[in-house]
């Protein structure tokens, strides 16, 4: 018995002619050639650089810095691009839901 990999998707992938799904054996779910599967990640880029997203990212990690009695989300110790990397990410959560 062989494995029908058309049954098969490369997870995560999509394809770099058309966007599309990508089976296991490297075929294009849409044009049924062959492709190069690149990962779907244009949702990280949601947020841009605006002067808006700036101070929201600012505030968010100003307001959340643990101040002398430990509270907060963020310490000293998170690192800055951390921090960042963090909150952009929850906002690009937040935005999702809506
Ligand atoms: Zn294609």
């Amino acid at each position: 018995m062989s494995m029908n990999y058309n049954d098969v998707w490369e997870f995560g992938a999509v394809s770099d002619c058309c966007g599309a799904g990508v089976y296991l054996n490297g075929i294009c779910s849409n044009c049924n050639d062959h492709c190069t599967p690149v990962e779907e990640n244009d949702e990280e880029e949601k947020m841009e650089l605006t002067r808006k997203n700036l101070n929201m990212v600012f505030d968010y990690i100003n307001e959340q810095l643990s101040d002398v009695d430990g509270r907060g989300e963020f310490d000293n110790e998170s690192g800055l691009l951390n921090a960042v990397e963090r909150t952009v990410e929850m906002f690009n959560e937040n935005m999702e839901e809506e």
